[in-house]
């Protein structure tokens, strides 16, 4: 079969049936196959790594290599028709080992055979191009090179062999010129072919041997090379067979014989120094290997092929850096593709809620995080590790930092909205906790509460940023916001603390109220009795009881104050308050305090009520004598003179009652010093609930004598002539009722 109808022609669609016989890696156009590949990965050599083996073939046209090849691993190369003689299709062809494996014997796995067809141009004096050409390409690739050689052509030094053996060791050459640091070896593996027998192996090798060496000192090496021996680039072993077609029996026997030697091997003898020191085990030494990884093998192939089809110089490790920065890339994407998978989800809905603005918590966003980053970088790991160590890494410092970066959004993101809900649900856990307690009968521990769901609040916050925490990468560590969150807790509890200092304000100021309007109302109440200043005359003007009414409010009033700071202070205490937050509470508490009394005193001097207490005040001194007992008016009596004594006695009182003053010094109690100055942390805070004082709050432009002033010059002039009218009116009834007394 001259035509290769079974394996798959470069530019057709793959399937896996065409793959049956193998691919033609390149055509006789010396294009290479886009298919190579596909083809790697439908045999399951791709995923394999660097275990698989690269084997070519050498040799005249027709000496049977196909068949070789075919008889060795069970390949479907094409072989020339026997009976047409007809040439097979010039080019490079591929085929897995298909050897069925005993289990008594197994050849390496992943065989990959090349077949070169038409690589001896010269007996018909054809293209060599092509020939050099897939020698390169072979050397560049392969691990073991078989050549392929009839025992009669043994020794025929001028012979088409030995001009392709030169053509080899040429383009071995300035194939790893470049490449000083691995200087790879390849085995050159004689089969001798026909071997009739007469002449023994080990004598055939000899006369190989010394005429490839006179092949080697005949090339031209480049400089710096001169005295290289072709031993320090080459490995041989050799093999005979018998006649295929004379004794098909043996031969089919021996050829079973030589694929076992397709194994694993090593070099018997090598540290001893042996040259040309036998293969031990199989043909296959590690260091024959290209280290080209599986999956990218078809990639750096092809690189290799087009630098070497456009006539340029060849340069492996620059090849090879190609092919890394170029699988590296395409296994960073493949890897990306999953990490998206698990990833996009998660940054949609995190987009979403930032868009509607209320922060969304993605449960268990550190788990997924980390196991797709692990995932990820693991895989790439795995696959791009075999290539080019310096490309290696740095393509994984730019997956890594392409993975950060999006991880690095929703952990931070993520960061914020923990801040946010744990505030939140903080401040809301708190209030819950104190209206519960206040509905309980108002017994609850305010900072025992605050302490308690704070530490559930932290709780919550480390466990989650703990859990978004990645080992040895300096973002992926949230203490610094852990602490954070701790000061922003810190803030919102003294906000709250300060609530809550504000509603014991109230409650503090609503009894401090009650209290002064029992207590004032009762040392006006006394105003009512005249009658204890009456027994001595001189001290009428100033009845004791009277003098010294502003000495006991003040008396009083500070009393009721002092009691409710001690109040203040216990509770506030108790909730943990600051020693600012103490001090502004008990100021505001004295002011609000002397609000209270203000409006107390100007209820008792409401024109109404002032004017009955006088009146009670005066009737006292006018209807009771000094006994207490009340006056029957007899027409004899001073009525006028009593009348006179008992008003002038209680008009007295108005000037007293006028302005607010300590009998001690004449001069209003000292507010501003009783008050205190503002606390420099108050001067922050709005103040709009805080009435302003006169002599306290001196911008207000009111000073202490008029916020001291209880009635004003002209309520006072209107209260005498009132008072005085009403005084008339019981005066004129008494002295009605003492004529009316004798008339009857
Ligand atoms: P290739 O061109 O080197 O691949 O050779 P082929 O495998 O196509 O075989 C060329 C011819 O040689 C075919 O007609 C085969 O039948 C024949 N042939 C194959 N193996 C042997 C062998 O071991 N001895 C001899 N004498 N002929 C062989
Ligand atoms: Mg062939």
């Amino acid at each position: 079969m001259a035509t290769n109808g079974h394996f798959a022609p470069v530019g057709a669609e793959p399937t896996k049936k065409q793959f049956d016989h193998g691919v033609q890696v390149v055509d006789e156009e010396k294009e290479f196959t886009p298919n190579l590949n596909t083809y790697l990965s439908v045999t399951d050599v791709a995923d394999a790594g660097f275990n698989y083996h690269l084997i070519s073939v050498f040799g005249s046209q027709s000496t049977g290599k196909s068949t070789l090849l075919n008889h060795l691993f069970g390949t479907e190369f094409s072989v020339m028709d026997e009976v047409q003689r007809q040439q097979t299709t010039k080019g490079i062809w591929m085929s897995k080992n298909k050897k069925e494996q005993r289990a008594s014997f197994k050849m390496a796995e992943n065989i990959l055979v090349m077949d070169v067809e038409g690589t001896d141009g010269r007996e018909r004096g054809e293209d060599q191009d092509f020939e050099r050409k897939s020698a390169l390409f072979a050397l560049a690739t392969s691990e073991v090179l078989i050549v392929n050689i009839w025992e009669h052509q043994v020794g025929l030094y001028q012979g088409a062999n030995m001009g392709l053996l030169k053509t080899v060791f040429e383009v071995n050459l300035q194939l790893f010129l470049k490449d000083k640091n691995s200087t790879p070896r390849s085995l050159l593996f004689f089969v001798i072919r026909d071997h009739i027998g007469n002449t023994p192996l080990g004598n055939l090798r000899n006369t190989l041997v010394q005429d490839l060496t006179k092949i080697w000192s005949s090339i031209a090496k480049p400089h710096g090379l001169e005295s290289s021996r072709i031993e320090d680039y080459f490995d041989f072993a050799f093999a005979a067979l018998p006649h295929k077609i004379l004794q098909p029996d043996k031969f089919v026997a021996e050829v079973e014989n030589l694929s076992q030697r397709f194994t694993p091997g090593s070099k018997a003898n090598r540290d001893a120094g042996h040259e040309n020191s036998e293969l031990e085990g199989g043909v296959f030494l590690p260091e024959y290997h290209r280290r080209i990884p599986a999956d990218g093998f078809s990639v750096y192939a092809e690189g290799v092929w087009d630098q070497i089809v456009s006539n340029k110089d060849l340069d492996l490790p620059t090849q090879q850096e190609l092919l890394a920065q170029f699988r590296c890339d395409e296994i960073s994407r493949e890897v990306l593709v999953a990490f998206d998978v698990s990833i996009m989800p998660l940054e949609e809905k995190q987009a979403q809620a930032v868009r509607s603005g209320k922060p969304a918590l993605l449960p268990d966003l550190g788990t997924t995080g980390k196991s797709s980053r692990d995932k990820a970088i693991k895989a790439f790991e795995v696959q791009a590790s075999r290539y080019h160590k310096g490309v290696y890494s740095r393509k994984r410092s730019e997956l890594e930092t392409k993975i950060d970066q999006r991880l690095k959004v929703l952990y931070q993101e993520q960061i914020s909205a923990l801040q946010k809900t744990g505030v939140a649900s903080f401040s809301e856990a708190v209030s819950t906790a104190v209206k519960a307690g206040q509905k309980a009968g108002g017994s609850y521990e305010f900072a025992d509460i605050v302490e308690k769901e704070k530490k559930t609040a932290l709780e919550t916050f480390s466990e989650e940023a703990e859990s978004l925490t990645i080992d040895g990468v300096a973002w992926a560590n949230f203490k610094p916001q852990c602490a954070l969150f701790e000061t922003e807790l810190d803030e919102v509890s003294a906000k709250l603390r300060k609530d809550e200092m504000r509603r014991l304000a109230v409650r503090v100021e609503r009894w401090v109220r009650s209290r002064l309007g029992d207590s004032i109302g009762i040392e006006f109440n006394k105003l009512g009795s005249g009658r204890a200043g009456m027994g001595a005359p001189e001290s009428m003007e100033k009845p004791p009881a009277e003098k010294d009414l502003w000495d006991r409010i003040w008396k009083v009033f500070i009393e009721i104050v002092d009691d409710a700071e001690t109040r203040f202070t216990e509770r506030a205490k108790s909730f943990k308050a600051s020693d600012t937050e103490m001090s502004i509470g008990l100021w505001r508490l004295r002011r609000k305090s002397w609000v209270a009394l203000r409006e107390k005193v100007e209820e008792e001097v409401m024109e109404g009520n002032i004017l009955l207490k006088l009146r009670e005040n005066f009737e006292d001194k006018f209807r009771y004598d000094e006994a207490g007992v009340p006056r029957i008016w007899r027409p004899t009596d001073d009525i006028e003179g009593i009348y006179t004594k008992a008003r002038e006695s209680t008009l007295t009182l108005i000037p007293i009652l006028s302005h607010f003053k300590l009998s001690s010094s004449n001069l209003p109690p000292n507010l501003h010093e009783w008050i205190g100055h503002m606390p420099k942390e108050a001067e922050a805070e709005d103040e709009d609930d805080l009435a302003p004082i006169g002599g306290v709050d001196e911008e207000d432009g009111k000073s202490l004598e008029e916020e001291m002033t209880i009635l004003s010059e002209g309520k006072r002039q209107d209260l005498v002539i009132r008072f005085k009218k009403t005084a008339d009116g019981v005066y004129v009834e008494a002295k009605r009722g003492a004529i009316g007394g004798i008339a009857q």
